[in-house]
C-alpha cells in the first residue's frame, strides 16, 4: 500500500507545484488562415463537473454564435456539448489539467439584415480578423479566476488586443473577466495610433479602405479634447489607458455602431467615406468614452445610455467640439424621435427585454433618460439656484457610479429635490414611461421649452451667454 501511495503523492506534488504560478486557464491562439485554433489546458477544481460557457444571449442577441464553434474536443475529461445553452460540461476527469481545443471559423453572412446585431459576429479572413473576446473563449462561473492568452502563431499582419493595448498580440495574464469584454483584431492596413493624455498612452485604431491617412490629425486632437474634459469633469485622480477602436463594416452601410468594452470602445463603421469622423461620429465617440464613467445594467439603461447622452452634450460643449446650439440641437432630435416613437410610452421593463429587437427598442433609454436628465437639471437649478446643477448632481452621484438604480439615484438625487416628488416622477415617466409633457417644468435658466402645432416640445436657446456658463469642467 505504501509503495503504491509514494508516486501518486509525488505526482500530486510535482503538479502543484507546476501550478503554482500558472493561470488556471492557459490559451494558445494559432492563426491558421481563415480560422483560430484555440488550445485551452484549464486547471479545473476539485468537482465531478465542470460547465464552460461560450458567447451570451445578452451580447449581440445571436442565438446561433455557438455554430463559430469548430472542432470541438478534450483531453483528460468527457466533453458533452449543449450548444443550444452555449456551453460545455466537463465530466469524467482522468488528469488534473484539461486539454480543450477547438477552432472559431466564422464569416459575416451573405446579407446583414441586424447589422448592430452582426457587428458581434467574428469575423475571421485572410487579409483580416475581428471578434469580441466572449465569442473567441471558454470561460468558467468564477470569472476572477487566472487566465493567460498566448499567441503560438500570430497572423503575418499587424494585431491589435484591447487586453493588452498597443502591444499586439504579446503574452498577457489577468482574470478571465479581462478576456472577455474586449475585442481583439488584426488587419493588413491596420492603423495604431498613440495618443498621449496627461502622460498615459491611449490608442486610436482603424484600418482605412480609402484614404490611408484619414484624418487621423483631427481624430487625435479630437480624442484628446474629449477625454481630457471627461477627466476633468469627474476630477478622475488615475486615468487608466482607453482605446478607440473604429473599424470597417465589410458589406454594411451605416454610418457607425459600436459597444463599450473594458477601457475602450469598439465601433463598426462604413469605410466608403475617407473620414472617420463628422459631427454624427463625433457625439458617438464622446458617448462611448463617457462609458468608462456611466453605464448600467439592463434593466437601468435610462442612465447607462440616457445620462450618458446628457453627459454627452455637456462633453461637447465644454470641450469646444461643438456650440451651445449644437448641443440643443441634440437634445431636440433626441425630444423629437422620443414623441414621436410608436412606443415610447412602453414601460421600462419591457424596453429591456426587447432591446435585441433593436430600433427604437434599443433607442428609447438613449432618448428618455437624456430628456429625463435635461428636466432634472432645470429642476435642481429652481430648487437650489445651483447654475453648475449638472456638474453637482455627478459628482454626488460619483461614488455609487459602479452600482447605479433606482435605489442609489433617489439617495443622491434627494439631496437637491423632495424625495416624494422624485420618487413619484420617477415611476411615472422612468418606470411607467408616461410622456414627459414639460408643460410648467422648469428649464435650465438660457432656455426655455416651446411646442410645435403637434404638442413636440423643443429646447430654445434665450440668453446664451447664460445659457453657456451652465457646462463647466
Ligand atoms: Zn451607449
Amino acid at each position: 500500500m505504501k509503495n503504491y501511495l509514494t508516486p501518486i503523492i509525488a505526482l500530486l506534488i510535482t503538479s502543484c507545484s507546476q501550478t503554482k504560478d500558472s493561470p488556471l486557464l492557459d490559451y494558445q491562439l494559432s492563426w491558421e488562415d481563415e480560422r483560430i485554433d484555440f488550445c485551452l489546458d484549464y486547471i479545473h477544481p476539485q468537482t465531478d463537473t465542470v460547465t464552460l460557457y461560450y458567447g451570451s444571449a445578452f451580447y449581440g442577441g445571436q442565438l446561433d454564435i455557438f455554430t463559430c464553434v469548430k472542432n470541438l474536443k478534450a483531453e483528460g475529461a468527457a466533453l458533452i456539448p449543449d450548444s443550444a445553452n452555449m456551453k460545455v460540461k466537463l465530466t469524467d476527469f482522468t488528469s488534473p489539467v484539461t486539454h480543450l481545443t477547438y477552432s472559431i471559423k466564422q464569416r459575416l453572412p451573405e446579407e446583414v439584415h441586424k447589422s448592430t446585431q452582426e457587428s458581434f459576429r467574428p469575423n475571421i479572413t485572410h487579409d483580416f480578423f475581428i471578434s469580441h473576446g466572449i465569442n473567441l473563449f471558454f470561460r468558467p462561473e468564477d470569472e476572477e479566476q487566472s487566465m493567460r492568452v498566448s499567441w503560438s502563431k500570430a497572423p503575418d499582419f499587424p494585431a491589435f488586443c484591447l487586453y493588452n493595448p498597443g502591444h499586439g498580440t504579446e503574452s498577457y495574464t489577468g482574470k478571465v473577466k479581462d478576456f472577455l469584454y474586449t475585442a481583439l483584431l488584426g488587419d493588413r492596413k491596420l492603423c495604431v495610433d498613440t495618443v498621449n493624455v496627461n502622460g498615459v498612452n491611449n490608442y486610436v485604431v482603424t484600418a482605412p479602405r480609402v484614404n490611408a491617412t484619414y484624418n487621423r490629425t483631427e481624430m487625435r486632437q479630437f480624442f484628446t479634447k474629449a477625454y481630457s474634459a471627461l477627466i476633468r469633469f469627474w476630477e478622475a485622480d488615475s486615468i487608466d489607458t482607453y482605446s478607440l477602436i473604429v473599424y470597417p463594416f465589410e458589406k454594411v452601410s451605416h454610418r457607425v455602431s459600436g459597444t463599450g468594452l473594458n477601457g475602450g470602445f469598439l465601433g463598426r463603421y462604413n469605410a466608403d467615406a475617407d473620414t472617420i469622423l463628422d459631427r454624427e461620429r463625433a457625439n458617438t465617440f464622446v458617448h462611448e468614452i463617457g462609458h468608462n464613467w456611466i453605464s448600467a445594467g439592463e434593466n437601468d439603461q435610462w442612465w447607462g445610455e440616457g445620462f450618458n447622452e446628457m453627459q454627452t452634450m455637456y462633453m461637447i460643449v465644454t470641450s469646444g467640439i461643438t456650440s451651445v446650439k449644437g448641443c440643443i440641437d441634440y437634445i431636440n432630435e433626441g425630444l423629437d424621435k422620443l414623441y414621436h416613437s410608436k412606443i415610447r410610452n412602453l414601460p421600462n421593463d419591457s424596453i429591456a427585454s426587447n432591446f435585441w429587437n433593436l430600433g427604437d427598442y434599443s433607442w428609447i433609454p438613449y432618448w428618455r433618460g437624456e430628456v429625463y436628465a435635461f428636466r432634472l437639471m432645470g429642476q435642481i437649478e429652481k430648487a437650489t439656484g445651483n447654475k453648475h446643477a449638472f456638474k453637482e448632481f455627478m459628482m454626488a452621484m460619483k461614488p455609487h457610479l459602479d452600482n447605479v438604480n433606482k435605489e442609489t439615484f433617489l439617495d443622491v438625487a434627494q439631496q437637491f429635490l423632495d424625495r416624494k416628488l422624485l420618487e413619484e416622477e420617477f415611476d411615472k415617466y422612468i418606470m411607467k414611461a408616461e410622456t414627459m409633457t414639460f408643460q410648467g417644468d422648469p428649464m435650465p435658466s438660457g432656455c426655455e421649452v416651446n411646442f410645435k402645432e403637434d404638442g413636440t416640445p423643443y429646447i430654445v436657446i434665450t440668453d446664451e451667454e447664460e445659457f453657456k456658463s451652465h457646462f463647466i469642467l
